[in-house]
């Protein structure tokens, strides 16, 4: 049985869905102890023991381990059942990272599934259900992958309840992905999400946003969310480039100004176009899985994060493939995926 150590590297909850994903693809058994020792709150919380549980399902696994505060678990898994499966989080913990350890092991399904899954959609520290269908959704696309998205109410912290469906086709051929240079920059846009709070905050954000990064009032939209089960605030600027659209996202919090919000996404957005390549920094760690189970690729980013780093060595523990990663100048990287 492969044993993992939950302290590697980042120490989070990646590990853990990488860990599940790649143990349903490959059918190896493993151990994860130690689970999330490098945060705030270790074990498994009610979003990661949701991913074991339904991991589980979805692959039919025998578990040890799986409690809430767990700090360690034994996964044994089983055939991969394609279908229809249900999964609620039952906190405002991200489905979107759910979605995305539950994936690979859909792609490799005997047939067509349909995910519902119910939960955080629009979370600090985790993709947004909109960086999912803009960023990381098409990119997939380019090597084969074939997944429809639909957002059917959306999720903040802390109510959650949001509800996402996903319908995942077998993944019949995958191809190779290339992606070293972004092309020019052809729009920008940004919209203020908000629901049960009052419209200024939108206003206040946008203004900021038009402000620092020139993005004129006709790209500037607020989105009052209806089909909300409670409060939030979600401020997405788009940055659509010829051969990519990356997704800056905030998200506003109880007794944070709304300009603090606006003015940490304007930084970031900038430090996003002041670089030439295409990979931002949480995509270059999405990509990684994806590619290794693919034909692999080649893709250029920034200076790899401890979570690119880290995923890189969840990979290879599992899997044969040789991934490398290397500077080609002072700021950009080249990551190569070779299953
Ligand atoms: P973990 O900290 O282990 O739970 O993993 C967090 C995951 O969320 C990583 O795959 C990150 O790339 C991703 N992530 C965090 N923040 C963002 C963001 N603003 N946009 C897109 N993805 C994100």
């Amino acid at each position: 049985m492969l044993q993992l150590d939950g302290r590697n590297g980042e120490g989070g909850g990646q590990i853990l869905r990488t860990a599940l994903a790649l143990s349903l693809i490959t059918g190896q058994p493993f151990h994860l102890g130690s689970i999330r020792a490098r945060r705030r709150t270790p074990g498994l919380m009610r979003q990661h023991l949701t991913a074991v549980q339904a991991a589980a399902a979805v692959g039919q696994a025998s578990v040890e381990g799986a409690a809430l505060g767990s700090t360690e678990l034994t996964f044994r898994p089983g055939p991969i059942q394609a279908g229809e499966h249900r999964f609620a989080i039952g906190t405002a913990g991200s489905v979107t990272l759910l979605f995305q350890a539950l994936l690979p092991a859909l792609l490799r399904a005997p047939g067509p599934s349909t995910l519902h899954l119910e939960g955080g959609t629009h979370n600090p520290m985790a993709p947004t259900f909109d960086f999912l269908a803009r960023v990381f959704l098409p990119q997939l696309r380019r090597i084969g992958v074939d997944v429809r998205a639909e957002l059917r109410s959306w999720g903040f912290y802390p109510a959650g309840g949001g509800q996402l469906v996903f319908h995942v086709e077998p993944w019949k051929e995958p191809g190779y992905y290339d992606l070293r240079e972004r092309g020019s920059l052809r729009e920008q846009w940004a919209v203020a999400a908000f629901a049960g709070i009052p419209y200024a905050v939108a206003e206040r954000e946008l203004e900021v946003v038009g402000r620092g990064l020139s993005i004129g009032p006709a790209a500037r939209k607020p989105l009052l969310v209806r089909n909300s089960r409670g409060p939030g605030n979600a401020l997405l600027i788009g940055l659509v480039h010829e051969h990519i659209e990356e997704l800056i996202t905030a998200i506003g919090e109880k007794g944070k100004a709304a300009e603090q919000v606006a003015q940490e996404a304007v930084e970031e957005a900038r430090g996003y176009l002041e670089h030439e390549a295409p990979v931002g920094e949480y995509l270059a760690d999405q990509l990684l899985l994806p590619l290794a189970l693919g034909r692999g690729g080649v893709f250029r980013t920034g200076a790899p994060s401890l979570h690119t780093r880290t995923q890189i060595e969840t990979i290879q523990q599992f899997l044969g493939a040789a991934i490398r990663s290397e500077a080609i100048s002072e700021r950009v990287w080249e990551i190569e995926v070779r299953p």
